[in-house]
C-alpha cells in the first residue's frame, strides 16, 4: 500500500520487552509504518507479577503508555501493548488471556483501540510440595522457551525471567509458588498472540474512512435485533454490524459477515421465554 497516509511514518513503541519483534513486520509490510521501540521504564504501569497493581482498565493502560513514548521519542504516532490474564473481572472464563493494542496518532486526535481474547495461552501457577514433582507443570507451561517467576510462601518475588533448569532447582523449594512470566520477550505464545492482533491493527488501520480518509475505519458496534425465524420479532442477535471513524462522526451499517439473516426460536424471548 504505497499510498497509505503512514508510508514512511515513524511511530513510537513503549517497551520493555521487544515486543517491536511481534508488532513492527505486520505494520511495515501493509502500511510501510516504521515501528521504533523506545525503552521506558512500563513497569510504573503496572507488573503481572502484582508488585505494581495496574490502575484502570487494559485499553487505558495501554493508551497511557503509547503516550509515554510519544513523549521520551517527540513522535507523532504512539504503540503499545497491554496483556491481561485470567482470573480476572474482564475474564469470566477462567485462564484466558486478552491482549489489547492501542495506536495514537495525534495529529488527526485518533485513539484506537483493539482486543483479542485468547484461549490459548499458558498462564498457570503451581505450588511446590515436599516430595511433589513439578515435571509435568514444566512440560504443561512450555518451560524453558517459556519463562518462570518464583515466589516465596508470602508472595514476595524471588526471581523472575528463571529460564534454566539449575536455577529453577535452587528455588524449587517446598512453600514456593512457580508462576509463568507473562513478560512477552519470555513467552512465546503470548508473543505469537501479539503478533496476530497486531495484523488485525495493520487491516484496520489500512482501511481509510470514507468520510475524512483518516486511517482505522472500521467495526464500532452491533446493532442487535436479528429477526426470529419463526415470529420474525427482532432477538438479541445481532442484525448488523456499525463501522465508524475514530475521528470524525460518519458511521455505516454493513450485514454480518457470515450471512446470517434470522436467529433461531430457540434464542427468542417470544418463541422460547
Ligand atoms: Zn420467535
Ligand atoms: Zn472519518
Amino acid at each position: 500500500m504505497p499510498d497509505h497516509p503512514y508510508q514512511g511514518r515513524r511511530v513510537a513503541l513503549a517497551t520493555q520487552h521487544g515486543k517491536d519483534r511481534a508488532l513492527a513486520p505486520p505494520l511495515a509490510r501493509r502500511l510501510g509504518l516504521i515501528v521504533e521501540a523506545v525503552a521506558i521504564d512500563t513497569d510504573q504501569f503496572g507488573t503481572f507479577t502484582g508488585t505494581t497493581p495496574r490502575a484502570g482498565t487494559a485499553a487505558e493502560a495501554a493508551l497511557a503508555k503509547a503516550h509515554a513514548g510519544m513523549a521520551a521519542t517527540g513522535l507523532e504516532l504512539g504503540l503499545a501493548s497491554e496483556g491481561s490474564f485470567g482470573p480476572h473481572p474482564w475474564l469470566p472464563f477462567g485462564a484466558g488471556g486478552v491482549e489489547t493494542l492501542a495506536f495514537i496518532d495525534a495529529g488527526r486526535g485518533l485513539e484506537l483501540t483493539l482486543s483479542a481474547l485468547s484461549r490459548c495461552t499458558n498462564f498457570a501457577h503451581h505450588d511446590v510440595v515436599g516430595g511433589g514433582d513439578i515435571a509435568a507443570f514444566l512440560a504443561r507451561i512450555g518451560f524453558p522457551a517459556h519463562a518462570l517467576v518464583v515466589k516465596g510462601p508470602d508472595g514476595d518475588v524471588l526471581a523472575s525471567g528463571v529460564q534454566d533448569m539449575a536455577a529453577l532447582s535452587a528455588l524449587a523449594w517446598p512453600g514456593n509458588r512457580l508462576e509463568t512470566d507473562m513478560r512477552a520477550h519470555l513467552n512465546p505464545t503470548r508473543m505469537a498472540a501479539i503478533r496476530a492482533l497486531a495484523g488485525k491493527l495493520a487491516a484496520r488501520l489500512a482501511a481509510l474512512c470514507p468520510a475524512c480518509s483518516c486511517p482505522g475505519w472500521g467495526e464500532v458496534d452491533l446493532l442487535r435485533g436479528l429477526p426470529c425465524s419463526s415470529c420474525n420479532q427482532p432477538s438479541q442477535g445481532v442484525l448488523a454490524i456499525i463501522d465508524g471513524c475514530g475521528v470524525c462522526d460518519h458511521r455505516e451499517r454493513r450485514p454480518r459477515p457470515d450471512g446470517v439473516t434470522a436467529a433461531s426460536p430457540a434464542s427468542c424471548d417470544w418463541c422460547n421465554p
